[in-house]
């Protein structure tokens, strides 16, 4: 090795030993009489001295070296005249008898500091050099160690880790797939796949019984903020269990990872159907950081003229503790909130409950101090309280006020990312309508098993209806996994895809493999997969999973530092087969 210790290492207890290190250079400070240089490498950095009087020819050596450049250092540990306590090695310095240049640097495109002054484009150009920023680092290093505790819980629960192909073939459900020519086949095409879904079922019909992988999946989507085109998740199945037993599983596994990730206890992870999420949050994957459910205005608020709730299919509120001081300009902020395009409401009425107890609406026109008082017992409101309601069309209303309960959570301080809320959503629509395809689509997708309960919905035509054994993970109001009970029947496969508009022939060319496996005995089956990049950067508090992925693309999906996707030239196109 070329060093004796890392530049993290040496202490005060360490003084008089004679070292050698290897680094970058992190900085350098140069006082005349002494010049400074900070040793940075993976494990920390250690101050270097060098002194004009003592050693002249060294030190005008080291005046020259800068930042980036790569060293080899011996010298004797001292204890430095004024320690910095921020850093475990800031008590001590190295005085520098013998300085190594092993290869010298530009200088950087933007400093190489947790709060760098380079902005995202650059960045990633030159990701090699953004990843030796300490907090990057750090977050890849957090990767490694949720990767390394996955494997172990998973493996002491008997899951085997199998690999699956990465090129397989195109199925039209689901989203858009990246696709690869073959060379060999020409004209034809392999898929990336969007997960290892159909392979983990084939898994567990060959008797593998409970199988996991960290495994890439693609997805070739209009990258919406923070999206990726490849993504890593956990995929996991498992055989002869029901949905009950998959919960508890991974309600270990997440557990498990925040004991030994995050030194956090979760005792408790609640289960919640979708339609209490709909009916109490408004949206399917809530923060549940804190309470602010919503409550149905609708028999309080009727009949008194107000012709905007009147009409409306749906009057909905949430009440904000301690909010009724609420000036002019902070209820003005709101309303322009809601009424953002994004958000698309077409106003907010809100009502103050004051601290003498009086209540005070911008509706009160409508509303007599009576009318008033029954709306602020629906919420238990409290004086001091904020009452905000939102009201038209169910769907958006609802979809209008979860982003006002999560802005008025932000204002209040309650969505702390050190504080983590961990829930199961379950029992989730099997079918989800399309208005503009005129048809239904699997909510989850086609292989998840509509609650047995549920099934006769299907011969009757109530599709919507009907609900499927299909879970969510959600954590501080992030979808983090999601799963099913799988259909294990041919015959339910079968029913399943003519609901989605396959003939008979199109489900067997697609998914005839599956179909016919299922005759050889498959047993019944369930999993789920974790958004693994997700799930790193809500561990590591941040709500950008671009820092947790090494070499990510930006928001076109380009990888700018090796200038990804790119032409390709004529010769290897004619090999494909493919014209342009
Ligand atoms: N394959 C599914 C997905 O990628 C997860 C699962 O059902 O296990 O969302």
């Amino acid at each position: 090795m070329l060093r004796t210790h890392t530049c993290g290492e040496l202490r005060i207890a360490d003084v008089s030993k004679t070292p050698t290190l290897c680094g970058w250079v992190h900085k350098s400070r140069d006082l005349g009489g002494m010049t400074f240089i900070d040793l940075r490498d993976r494990y920390g950095i250690t101050q270097l001295a060098f002194n004009m009087e003592t050693n002249p020819a060294l030190c005008e050596r080291a005046r020259k070296i800068g930042r980036e450049f790569v060293l080899k250092v011996t010298g004797k540990v001292i204890e430095r005249s004024s320690k910095n306590l921020n850093i475990p090695t800031g008590e001590v310095e190295i005085e520098v008898t013998e300085l190594v240049v092993l290869n010298e640097s530009q200088t950087p495109p933007f400093t190489i500091e947790e709060n760098t002054d380079g902005g995202d484009d650059i960045r990633m150009k030159y990701r090699y050099l953004d990843l030796r920023r300490s907090n990057v680092r750090a977050n890849i290093q957090l990767r490694h160690k949720m990767a390394q505790q996955t494997r172990s819980y998973l493996d002491s629960k008997e899951f085997i880790e199998v690999e699956t192909p990465v090129l397989i073939k195109s199925t039209p459900e689901g989203a858009r797939d990246f696709v690869v020519p073959s060379r060999m086949n020409q004209g034809e095409f392999y898929a990336l796949p969007q997960s290892p879904q159909t392979f983990k079922q084939l898994l567990m019909v060959s008797g593998f019984d409970r199988y996991y992988q960290i495994v890439k999946c693609f997805r070739d989507e209009d990258l919406r903020a923070d999206r990726q085109p490849e993504f890593t998740q956990i995929d996991c199945e498992m055989s002869f269990v029901e949905q009950e037993d998959v919960l508890n599983m991974f309600e270990g596994l997440v557990k498990h990872l925040f004991k030994n990730v995050k030194g956090i206890d979760i005792d408790i992870m609640p289960r919640m159907s979708y339609a209490d999420a709909m009916k109490y949050y408004g949206c399917d994957k809530p923060d549940t950081r804190f309470e602010m459910k919503f409550v149905g205005l609708n028999d309080v608020t009727k009949s008194k003229n107000f012709k905007v709730f009147d009409d409306a299919e749906l009057v909905v509120g949430i009440c904000a503790k301690g909010c009724s001081e609420y000036t002019r300009k902070q209820l003005d902020e709101l309303t322009e909130f809601v009424k953002r395009p994004q958000i698309g409401a077409t106003g907010l009425v809100y009502a103050k409950v004051n601290l003498d107890g009086t209540i005070k609406s911008s509706v009160d026109k409508f509303y007599d101090a009576n009318d008033l008082q029954k709306w602020a017992a629906k919420f238990d409101a409290k004086p001091g309280d904020l009452i905000l309601i939102l009201a038209g069309n169910a769907d958006k209303t609802r979809k209008a006020l979860s982003e006002l309960r999560l802005e008025m959570g932000t204002r209040l301080g309650f969505r702390d990312q050190s504080k983590f809320s961990c829930l199961w959503v379950t029992d989730f629509p099997l079918l989800e309508f399309n208005e503009e395809e005129n048809r239904y689509f699997a909510m989850h997708h086609p292989f998840t098993s509509p609650k047995p309960e549920d099934i006769y919905l299907l011969d009757d035509n109530k599709l919507g209806e009907v609900r499927a054994n299909a879970y969510d993970m959600v954590i501080n109001g992030v979808e983090v996994g999601g799963g099913s009970v799988r259909i294990f029947n041919k015959d339910l496969q079968k029913k399943m895809f003519s609901i989605l508009g396959f003939t008979d022939e199109e489900a067997q060319s697609q998914f005839g493999f599956l179909m016919n496996a299922f005759e050889f005995g498959a047993p019944p089956h369930a999993g789920i997969a974790f958004g693994f990049d997700r799930l790193c950067s809500l561990f590591g508090g941040e709500n950008s999973i671009r820092d947790f992925i090494a070499f990510p693309k930006n928001n076109s999906g380009r990888d700018t530092m090796i200038d990804a996707p790119s032409a390709i030239d004529e010769k290897q196109l004619k090999e494909l087969g493919i014209k342009i």
